[in-house]
C-alpha cells in the first residue's frame, strides 16, 4: 500500500520564497520551462548526458512546456520514477512509432464540419478555442498539434465555430477545449461564453481544463467572476495521480466549486504513473474530497509518439473491479476506450451479468456473490409509436423536436423498421449483388 507521507511532496526548496512572484499565473507562464537545462537548473537535479542528448532530439519533434509549479511537485530524490516527470519531461521512447500508432486516431479532423468544431455525436459539439496550454501533456492525444503555431485559432474562426452551432439547432451541449480554454483571457473567454450561451438552443457549455493541475494559480477570484456568469457551466479538469492534488490546486477547485460549477475530473490510463488501483483508488478519493467528480478514465489513445504510455484494457477493466463495491459510488468514473477511426466513446467494465433466462437475471457482486433477480411476471413495457397523445406517460414531447432512433438503439425501438446493421463491402451481400 502506499503510505501518505509518500504521496508528499518531500522537496526541501521553498519556491514561493525564492520567487516571489510564484503565484502569479502570467509569471508562471512567462518562465515556462522549454528546455532540459533549465530543469537541471531549478530541480538542482544532473541528468546524465545520453539520457539529455535523446530528450533534446525528441523535442525538436515533439516540443516541452512545463510550469514552475507543476515542475516543482517532482520528487527529486526518485525523479526518473516521478509521475510529475513522466508526465511532463520529454522521452526518447516519443520517437518510437509502432505499428498502430496514427496521427490523428479519433478522427477529429476528419469529423470537423468546420475548422475548430468536432462534431462526433448528435446534440453535442468539441469546440477548439485555444491552441495554448500551460504544460504539454507527454500523453497528449492532439500531439499532432502541440506547439503548431499555424492551429492558434483567430477570432474569425472562432466567430465561424460560433456560426455553426447557431446554424446546428441540435447541438444543446458546447464542449470548450484546446489546447486549455482557460489560458485565454478573462476578456476573451468572457466574449466566447457569452456568444455560446446567447444561442437559444444552447442548454449547458463545458470547459475542459488542465490547469487546476498545473497552473492553479491561474484560477483567480477575477475569473471565477467571469465564469460564474454563464451557468449552467460545467469543468472537467485532468488529475492523473493523487500526489497533483497540492495545497494550491485544492484551492484552485476549492474556487471553482464555490461558484457552483460542477467539477468532473478524466484520468488517463498511463503506464508507469497511475497503472494501479491503489494509485486510482486514491486518486478517485482525493478528488471526491474537493468535490470533483471522477467522470473518465480513459484507454491511453492510439497517438503517434505514446506507445510507452499505453496499457492493456484489462489494466482499466481491474482498476474498475476494484473501485466498484470498494469505495463511494460516486468517486466511480466510467472506463472507456475512445474508438480509433472516431467511433466515440466505448465504456468497458468487468462483467457482472453472469447468465439470463426468460424470467431472472443473474448477476455477481464485487465479493463473488452470484444472486437472482426475478424479474415480474406481470411486466408490459409501453410500445412507443411515437404518438405521445396516446400514451400513459407525461412526457409530452415538443412538436418541433423530431425524434430519430440512431445506432442501436435503432435496433431496440418499437418505431423503426430496421432489423440489423451491414458493414460496408460486406463480401456475402456483394455475391448476391454479383450474382
Ligand atoms: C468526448 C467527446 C465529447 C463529449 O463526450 P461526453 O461523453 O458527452 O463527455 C464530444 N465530442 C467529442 C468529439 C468528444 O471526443
Amino acid at each position: 500500500m502506499i503510505r501518505e507521507a509518500e504521496l508528499k511532496n518531500i522537496n526541501r526548496i521553498n519556491w514561493e520564497q525564492k520567487y516571489p512572484d510564484w503565484k502569479d499565473w502570467k509569471w508562471q507562464v512567462r518562465h515556462t520551462v522549454r528546455d532540459i537545462e533549465t530543469i537541471e537548473e531549478l530541480l538542482d537535479i544532473k541528468i546524465d548526458n545520453q539520457h539529455k542528448k535523446h530528450i533534446k532530439r525528441t523535442i525538436e519533434k515533439f516540443p516541452m512546456a512545463i510550469t514552475p509549479y507543476y515542475l516543482s511537485l517532482i520528487d527529486i530524490n526518485n525523479y526518473k520514477n516521478d509521475p510529475i516527470f513522466k508526465q511532463a519531461v520529454a522521452s526518447e521512447k516519443e520517437l518510437i512509432i509502432s505499428k498502430c500508432d496514427m496521427v490523428d486516431p479519433l478522427a477529429e479532423d476528419e469529423d470537423s464540419p468546420v475548422e475548430g468544431i468536432t462534431h462526433r455525436y448528435p446534440d453535442r459539439v468539441l469546440f477548439h478555442v485555444s491552441n495554448v496550454c500551460a504544460m504539454y501533456c507527454r500523453h497528449c492525444t492532439r500531439k499532432r498539434k502541440v506547439g503548431d503555431k499555424d492551429h492558434i485559432p483567430n477570432k474569425e474562426i472562432i466567430e465561424k465555430g460560433i456560426e455553426y452551432i447557431r446554424n446546428n439547432s441540435q447541438v444543446r451541449d458546447v464542449l470548450l477545449s484546446g489546447g486549455d480554454p482557460l489560458l485565454l483571457s478573462d476578456e476573451y473567454l468572457d466574449w466566447i461564453l457569452t456568444e455560446v450561451s446567447n444561442i437559444s438552443h444552447v442548454e449547458v457549455i463545458r470547459i475542459g481544463t488542465r490547469v487546476p493541475v498545473v497552473l492553479p494559480y491561474r484560477i483567480t477570484d477575477r475569473l471565477v467572476n467571469v465564469l460564474k456568469k454563464h451557468h449552467p457551466l460545467w469543468i472537467n479538469t485532468h488529475f492523473n495521480h493523487p500526489k497533483e492534488i497540492t495545497a494550491s490546486s485544492r484551492e484552485a477547485l476549492r474556487k471553482l466549486a464555490d461558484v457552483g460549477i460542477p467539477l468532473g475530473n478524466q484520468s488517463v490510463l498511463l503506464a508507469g504513473v497511475n497503472d494501479c488501483v491503489h494509485i486510482m483508488k486514491k486518486l478517485v478519493q482525493k478528488l471526491v474530497q474537493n468535490r470533483v467528480r471522477p467522470y473518465y478514465i480513459y484507454q491511453c489513445d492510439l497517438s503517434e509518439g505514446l506507445s510507452h504510455f499505453r496499457t492493456s484494457v484489462g489494466k482499466g477493466i481491474e482498476i474498475m473491479e476494484s473501485l466498484r463495491g470498494h469505495t463511494s459510488g460516486f468517486a466511480i468514473p466510467t472506463f472507456v476506450v475512445d474508438a480509433p477511426g472516431g467511433g466515440g466513446k466505448i465504456p468497458v467494465m468487468p462483467n457482472y451479468l453472469v447468465s439470463w433466462s426468460n424470467d431472472k437475471t443473474i448477476l455477481r457482486n464485487y465479493e463473488g456473490v452470484i444472486t437472482t433477480y426475478k424479474e415480474p411476471d406481470s411486466y408490459k413495457a409501453t410500445s412507443c409509436d411515437l404518438n405521445c397523445d396516446e400514451c400513459k406517460l407525461t412526457l409530452n414531447l415538443d412538436d418541433d423536436k423530431e425524434i430519430k432512433a440512431l445506432g442501436v438503439q435503432k435496433l431496440l425501438s418499437d418505431y423503426d423498421e430496421t432489423i440489423s446493421f451491414t458493414p460496408k463491402n460486406n463480401e456475402r451481400i456483394a455475391r448476391r449483388d454479383n450474382g
